[in-house]
């Protein structure tokens, strides 16, 4: 809660220092400021943070493959180094990041506070269903909730969805932290087998690893379905894990900016876009040890801003969550959209399931889209007039008009972990 200015002065006492180290020690941070002439010294004032270069996961993972296994980018004393964490992307080689033992202290820290901000309190039991294992926000999750006094209960990912209801009955689980697509799961366990979720003691859900619990729709059918209040949360391996979720006023998510300082700019200009204008999320790590990111480039999309905020809280805001991943961006007949509007659009449907699929081809393998289909699931017989519903709110949504094909309930692929909502046909 401490003024901008006061921020800003703990900000670049914290950014001169990584800097510093990084150039003296990392010969990808020293080719990159010498790339634009610019020195450690330079910098006398976090505005100043824009006049070096960013830097993308390809250039991470390039020191990483030529100088292997960690980089150089890796800073810290190898005596140091404590836990390793490869990136799970499906494509190209994983980038390792390293948390030191200082770091795994502040990554605690962090993630607790996060946890804090949504309510969740010493004494809650905290069922963590996000994957343990290469996934980061597991463990970083499970540390922060014995920070803060909880009890855990570390189901993770690998468990079939009886056991995960089983558990939230047997151990009175408070807090769940899962994948909104498996919240929504879940969700549907409990009505299939005739459990009213205003008996559990389940009062909060904390949802991550994908866009979701920000949709106005998704929300209200993760609140109702598993009788809690609903959040959302954001991190990234390589920055984060988890270092930007929503308080109680459930009015964007909140960045750890004494953590990270973060960015929002232009994709084509790399200038910062004004406040509440649609950019890219770029961090720079402020008190990283191990594997510390300068003006990382997230291709994650989101509107900024630093208004104050109903809960009193200082650090800035990403209002309605994160838009999408640019990896994700669906370009077809001059539009450009994301899955979460889709799934916005969904959702508003009290006739189809939560679950849904865009169906894709790629005009000769490139970006862009020559098809588009959305497959949704009804959950009763087709009312009537639906596909033209669906149809006319699809395209007011994203401004243009995909095929749309509804299957009968149960027929898509149901996840325990992120839902795979763009399939790619040939
Ligand atoms: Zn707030």
């Amino acid at each position: 809660m401490m003024s901008r200015d006061e921020l800003h002065a703990l900000q670049l006492d914290r950014l001169r220092w990584q800097v510093e180290r990084c150039y003296g020690t990392s010969a990808l941070y020293r080719a990159k400021l010498d790339s634009v002439g610019a020195k450690p010294g330079d910098i006398r004032g976090v505005e100043q943070l824009e006049l070096l270069p960013v830097v993308t996961k390809e250039e991470l993972r390039e020191d990483q493959r030529t100088h292997p296994p960690f980089g150089t980018f890796a800073v810290a004393d190898p005596s140091e180094f404590r836990e390793v964490h490869p990136s799970t992307g499906t494509t190209g080689i994983p980038v390792n990041t390293i948390w030191s033992a200082g770091d795994i202290e502040t990554i605690t820290d962090v993630t607790a506070r996060t946890m804090w901000q949504f309510g969740v309190r010493p004494g809650d039991v905290v069922q963590n269903a996000f994957a343990y294992g290469l996934w980061v926000a597991g463990m970083s999750c499970h540390y922060a909730a014995g920070r803060l006094g909880c009890l855990v209960v570390p189901t993770g990912t690998g468990i079939p969805t009886q056991r995960q209801i089983d558990f939230l009955h047997a151990l009175g689980s408070t807090v769940l932290l899962a994948t909104p697509s498996y919240g929504l799961h879940l969700a549907e366990g409990l009505r299939e087998r005739g459990i009213d979720p205003a008996g559990l003691p389940l009062r909060l859900g904390c949802f991550g690893g994908e866009a979701g619990a920000e949709n106005p729709a998704t929300r209200a059918k993760l609140e109702t379905g598993l009788g809690i209040d609903a959040f959302d949360y954001y991190g990234l391996a390589e920055v984060g894990p988890t270092f930007a979720s929503e308080c109680e006023a459930k009015a964007g998510v909140h960045f750890a900016e004494d953590y990270v300082i973060v960015e929002c700019v232009g994709p084509e200009t790399g200038r910062p876009v004004s406040s509440g204008e649609l950019g890219v999320l770029v961090f720079t790590h402020l008190t990283r040890q191990a594997t510390p990111v300068i003006r990382y480039w997230s291709n994650d999309y989101a509107r900024l801003t630093t208004e104050p905020c109903a809960c009193g809280r200082t650090h800035a805001r990403a209002v309605s969550g994160i838009v999408g991943r640019h990896d994700d961006l669906v370009v077809f007949r001059g539009a450009k959209f994301y899955p979460s509007q889709v799934e916005k659009v969904v959702r508003s449907f009290p006739e189809l399931s939560d679950e849904f699929q865009i169906e894709i081809r790629r005009a000769g393998g490139g970006m862009l889209v020559e098809a588009c289909t959305v497959v949704a699931e009804l959950v009763h017989t087709e009312p009537a007039d639906l596909e033209g519903r669906v149809v006319r709110a699809l395209r007011e949504e994203l401004g243009v008009t995909p095929a749309l094909r509804l299957d009968l309930f149960g027929t898509l692929e149901r996840t325990t972990f992120k839902a795979k909502r763009i399939v790619e046909r040939d």
